[in-house]
């Protein structure tokens, strides 16, 4: 992949024409990631991508990647909206929801999406609600830990998701007297991991469970899905994923277990997020505050509204004080949101070039898990998004909300109407 990078005066320019904060999105980074994916997967019979809505759920960005060739992957009934008016049925639509509501079932069966059963118990409600469809996909969890020689990749002993093994098999059974005859396998293990051994190992131990379920119970696996977790180097030095030798380690693997049995015709999918388009957004912000106490910070017209990741995971992402990079980062600074919560922080104790109010402030790699997990604490609004034609226009594509989209709720109440002449 590419190292998508902006120059300084990009982010000049979008902060001159949209008002801070928003996420800017550069459209060329995509496009180009999502087809050094497709290159990369050249190498097993037919692969496809559905993209994690979640991840990134704007209708211009869900487009290019539609363009691309890309699916989406659901996993509510929103989500599963957008993908229905952006023109996404049947194959296009991997629906991968745990907990589900039946009559999210309902509306994915509707729209003919590839269903991924979280439970067993979800064989007999979807029954009920839309129906056992011809295929069908099955999401496994191994439980313990997930290794890849001594390295602890996951725990999915400790995740929610997913039916253990013999509940694939008496899934399947269950699944084959209803009607169904072909079968998907999916497991999420490792998440943002950037090791290039996670996704051909977790393929090799599907392929081979695949197996073993076709000869059980008789019915015809049609596809292995790798998921999502494929990783991006938050930190400037980390290294990135090499999604050439990902793929063809699936590759290897497919050959290994299916081509050289004889197995033939199963489609291997994956269900990407961050690292389709994590690396090529951009939270743009002012600084609007300096304060001089025990520690020194930087304030933002941006909070953690816009932007959850360092406040719920403690999670690093770069900061770059464009026209400023060249100069010695001598400054140790926390930036800050205005939350009234104390973990409302983009970094902590960060070395800075010297800045002043004023100052445009860039946090990087936003754009996947960015805007998408924001809330509205405090009455916060959450920002908004713009996009960085592949022409070098700016486009909005979703605006800033307003107060009023905040007090929308309270249409049942006497004071709405006040609150909306104000
Ligand atoms: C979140 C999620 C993804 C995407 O994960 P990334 O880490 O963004 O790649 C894919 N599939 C499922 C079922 C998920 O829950």
């Amino acid at each position: 992949m590419p190292n998508f990078s902006l120059n300084d005066q990009v982010f000049f320019d979008a902060a001159q024409a949209f008002e801070t904060p928003f996420h800017l999105y550069t459209e060329e980074g995509i496009r180009q990631t999502a087809r050094g994916l497709i290159r990369a997967f050249s190498g097993v019979p037919v692969f496809r991508e559905y993209f994690a809505v979640k991840a990134l759920p704007n209708p211009s960005i869900l487009r290019i990647l539609k363009e691309e060739g890309c699916g989406v992957d659901c996993a509510s009934q929103t989500e599963l909206m957008l993908a229905e008016a952006l023109g996404f049925t049947g194959e296009d639509i991997m629906f991968s929801a745990n907990d589900v509501p039946p009559h999210e079932f309902e509306y994915a069966r509707k729209l003919n999406a590839f269903i991924n059963l979280d439970d067993i118990t979800h064989v007999d409600v979807l029954a009920k609600h839309g129906g056992i469809p011809d295929e069908i996909c099955l999401r496994f969890n191994p439980g313990g830990e997930f290794r890849i020689g001594n390295a602890i990749m996951g725990m999915p002993g400790d995740a929610k998701y997913g039916m253990t093994r013999p509940q694939l098999t008496e899934a399947l059974f269950k699944l084959k007297a209803y009607g169904a005859r072909r079968f998907g396998l999916h497991s999420f293990l490792s998440s943002n991991t950037t090791d290039q051994g996670y996704y051909p190992a977790l393929a090799k131990m599907l392929f081979e469970i695949g197996r073993e379920l076709m000869d059980e119970t008789g019915m015809q696996l049609s596809f292995i899905n790798l998921s999502g977790g494929i990783g991006i180097p938050y930190l400037p030095d980390a290294p990135k994923a090499d999604i050439d030798a990902i793929g063809a380690g699936v590759a290897e693997a497919y050959h290994e277990v299916f081509t050289k049995n004889g197995i033939e015709g199963v489609a291997i999918k994956t269900e990407l997020g961050r690292y389709m388009t994590g690396p090529n957004g951009w939270l743009v912000t002012h600084i609007t505050n300096e304060k001089n106490t025990h520690k020194h910070y930087w304030g933002l017209d941006a909070s953690a509204c816009d932007l959850m990741r360092p406040a719920m995971y403690g999670a690093y992402h770069h900061i770059t004080v464009p026209g400023k990079e060249h100069l010695p980062h001598t400054d140790m600074a926390d930036v800050t949101g205005s939350l009234c919560e104390n973990n409302d922080k983009f970094a902590i104790d960060r070395m800075l070039p010297p800045c002043e109010i004023g100052d445009v402030l860039v946090i990087h790699d936003t754009g996947a898990h960015g805007l998408s997990m924001g809330y509205n604490y405090n009455g916060k609004m959450r920002c908004g998004e713009v996009l960085l034609k592949e022409d070098g226009t700016f486009k909005l594509i979703r605006r800033a909300e307003k107060p009023m989209d905040y007090f929308a709720t309270l249409d049942v109440d006497p004071v709405w109407e006040k609150l909306n002449n104000m």
